[in-house]
């Protein structure tokens, strides 16, 4: 088995492969036919310490299947699995809570890791605000970990007690039709850097959403409660 280096265009988590099968920098299983890479299976992990996290593994098996992908959807609660998967996804629960575990269970390093070396990654919620660089006045306050993944400022429950849980109709980007967005004391982001892509806005305040930057997607609702599975198989289509 002769391992090749990766070509220029290849992504940095990657590599080509004379023959065979083989893990590469533990990240991708890929497989090169006739000078075409083709991925044989994927492995995307949910970080299952907390929250919405069946939901988001129901949401992206269908996903799966429905695209007659091979593949393997994983439950992430302890270190050394992150560097085994090729996406990541970090759901909706409590951004405290989740911060504080996947910090002592030293997957936050991880995370940094991989999406240094290009993995995507999906925040939903409070998932979202953990990939944030930023936070408002209250999160500088307690000093809540931010991963620090995305040039964001977000405020937690930025939608008030009245409206804590709600649905509405949103206009993303990427999609023609508009994508119900189920929002649950959900955060907002109040400042995108450049180099971030404001996917969605809300409300007459035209509050931010959804946004990317590069690899790492954040949105301030719960796409896996809905039976839309348009966001997981875009964010699937990236690995
Ligand atoms: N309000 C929660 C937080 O600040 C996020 C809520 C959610 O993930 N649905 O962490």
């Amino acid at each position: 088995m002769v391992l090749v280096s990766p070509s220029p265009t290849t992504l940095s988590h990657t590599a080509t492969i004379r023959s065979g099968l083989i893990k590469v920098r533990n990240y991708c299983n890929l497989f090169e036919t006739r000078g075409k890479e083709r991925r044989i299976a994927v492995k995307i992990g949910v970080i299952g310490i907390q929250g919405a996290v069946d939901e988001h593994v129901k949401a992206l098996k269908s996903c799966l299947a429905e695209r007659g992908e091979r593949g393997e959807v994983v439950i992430i609660k302890h270190h050394g699995i992150v560097s085994t998967c090729d996406a990541i996804v970090i759901p909706g629960g409590e951004s405290t809570t989740i911060g504080r575990l996947i910090e002592r269970e030293g997957i936050a390093d991880e995370l940094r890791e991989a999406a240094e070396a290009g993995i995507p990654i999906l925040g939903t919620c409070a998932g979202m605000i953990l990939l944030a660089k930023e936070g408002d006045e209250a999160v500088k306050r307690t000093g809540q970990l931010l991963l620090g993944l995305m040039d964001v400022r977000v405020k937690r429950n930025a939608f008030g007690r009245q409206r804590e849980s709600f649905e509405a109709p949103l206009k993303l980007s990427i999609f023609d039709e508009p994508f119900p967005g189920v929002f649950i004391r959900a955060p907002c982001i109040t400042h995108v850097a450049a180099g971030v892509d404001v996917l969605a806005r809300l409300g007459a305040e035209d509050r931010i959403v959804a946004a990317r930057q590069g690899n790492i997607i954040a949105l301030a609702f719960h796409p896996e409660l809905t039976t839309d599975r348009r966001i997981h198989h875009y964010f699937i289509a990236q690995c």
